[in-house]
């Protein structure tokens, strides 16, 4: 006995044994999903021209209509909202620590900290990178005096 809130569960079951197990989701494709996708190679192709289609025709990608002056439905705005910021704060968060480390390094191996070519003695900088930041630091006391 199939009632219509037992089939949503196991639909949703199926999607994520398929998921999990490294299967195309959609209904009846027994192809190997592409490696951390839900779909193979032809429902991916397909997914895309949908979402492609949508798009042109003004709605958003995923078929919704979309939010008054922006491109996507509110669903999507949301969680590109979330999604993008979390990765964002992420990448800045290693960026920060990997660009931390490298200058780190260079210094103690005494080379030029922006570019990693051996630096002027005594400075963390080569030669090249040493006499930019000179001019530019000349320029900004010029700009300053002019004031
Ligand atoms: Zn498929
Ligand atoms: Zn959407
Ligand atoms: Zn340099």
């Amino acid at each position: 006995m199939a009632s219509p809130g037992r089939r949503r569960a196991s639909d949703r079951e199926r999607y994520r044994e398929r998921k999990e197990g490294g299967w195309c989701v959609r209904n009846g494709c027994d192809n190997e999903a592409i490696p951390g996708e839900v779909f193979c190679d032809y429902h991916k192709e397909l997914d895309e021209e949908r979402r492609a289609k949508n798009i042109a025709e003004g709605k958003c990608r995923c078929g919704n209509p979309v939010v008054e002056g922006r491109s996507r439905c509110q669903v999507c705005l949301v969680y590109h909202a979330t999604y993008s910021r979390e990765r964002y704060q992420a990448n800045k968060e290693t960026e920060k620590n990997a660009s931390k480390a490298r200058y780190n390094e260079r210094k103690a191996a005494g080379l030029c900290v922006r570019c990693g070519k051996l630096a002027v003695p005594g400075k963390t900088q080569c030669e090249y990178h040493a006499d930019r930041q000179a001019e530019r630091e000349a320029r900004r006391r010029e700009s300053n005096a002019s004031l």
